[in-house]
């Protein structure tokens, strides 16, 4: 181990830890507040990644300079998403203008936000101890650079994670205090950890729909893009309820390349049922100590066809297949 990487997981280790472990402690408090929206019996627990990782030994997910910034950078934004709450308003506004939508489009896409989509949160993808301020959500979609992605598993594909986390964090907290400035009240959900199961909150809101590989896949940028929300006062949120890329679950059971890539294993075919009733296709017991020794892994995302080929040539040849 070189002497950087040491020093990296020595700050990562007194540094980053403490701060994730008193963020838990700060998302789990927001359930004793008055009103807020809380989780159910069928909720996923959460996965936090920095604090399991710090478990094991041989990982390199945390490792360069170039990174550590980003990863601070970011559990400072979680933090703040939580003490920006007492700047909403005390009477907040829950009708938005037609203006103000067309506002928070553009700034969305100014701060680098590719698509956004508007749903209802079901208690049931509430994150096990986290709870929301309303379930009125904003859901953000930011593309990764698919040239360093297909390099994975690779330090440039890891550093390119850990600046989309940071870079979507930055825009999902400016997006919430856009909102407040225009009297609305918002609650930032940062894309690293995250209060709800993103992929499917995504796929409720008509932004892609679930892959195989448990990921999000997307009409922009395949499953190479990372999610967040911003759940927010506004009751007359432009929600369709409609979802046109529902195909994409068909076209997995014709692919399958995911599953035959993965080096440990760890995508399965045939889905596993969890207590909770959630269906997954990923056993997280395989995936995760190959994706911390290798940094990140990502295979499964640069496999992926709707990685490097456009979205609807990907459905033209499927149709026509049909
Ligand atoms: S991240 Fe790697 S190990 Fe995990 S499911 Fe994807 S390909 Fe498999
Ligand atoms: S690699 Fe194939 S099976 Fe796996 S998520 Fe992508 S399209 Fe679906």
């Amino acid at each position: 181990m070189s002497l950087i990487t040491k020093i990296m997981d020595f700050m990562f280790e007194k540094i980053g830890i403490p701060e994730f472990e008193k963020i838990i402690e700060i998302e789990n408090a927001l359930i004793e507040e008055d009103g807020v929206l809380g989780f159910s019996s069928k909720s996923a627990p959460r996965f936090d990644i920095p604090i399991e990782a710090s478990k094991r030994k041989g990982v390199n997910l945390f490792i360069t300079p170039r990174i550590l910034p980003h990863i601070l950078s970011s559990a400072k934004n979680m933090r703040k998403s939580f003490k920006d709450l007492q700047h909403n308003p005390a009477k907040p506004k829950v009708e938005i203008s037609s203006k103000d939508l067309a506002d928070l489009k553009k700034i969305a896409e100014s701060v680098g936000v590719y698509d956004l989509g508007f749903t209802k949160v079901p208690h049931e993808l509430i994150f096990q101890n986290k709870s929301l301020l309303y379930d009125n959500a904003i859901v953000l979609v930011m593309k990764m650079d698919n040239q360093l992605i297909n390099t994975a598993p690779s330090k440039k594909a890891l550093k390119n994670i850990w600046y989309t986390y940071d870079y979507l964090g930055r825009a999902t907290m400016k997006i919430a205090k856009f909102l407040r400035q225009r009297g609305y009240s918002s609650q930032a959900s940062h894309p690293l950890g995250g209060i709800v199961l993103y992929p499917r909150l995504a796929e409720k809101a008509g932004l892609g729909s679930f892959g195989k590989a448990g990921l999000l896949i997307t009409p922009v940028n395949g499953s190479t893009v990372r999610l967040a929300a911003v759940f927010t006062s506004i009751q007359n949120l432009p929600i369709t309820g409609e979802n046109e890329h529902s195909w994409i679950g068909e076209f997995c059971k014709t692919c399958l390349k995911c599953i035959k890539e993965c080096p440990p294993q760890a995508i399965l075919k045939d889905p596993i049922k969890h207590n909770t009733g959630r269906v997954t296709h990923i056993d997280n017991e395989k995936c995760f100590p190959y994706f911390a020794e290798n940094y990140a892994c990502t295979i499964c995302i640069k496999v992926c066809p709707f990685n490097n080929t456009s979205y609807e040539k990907i459905k033209v040849v499927f149709e026509k297949r049909k």
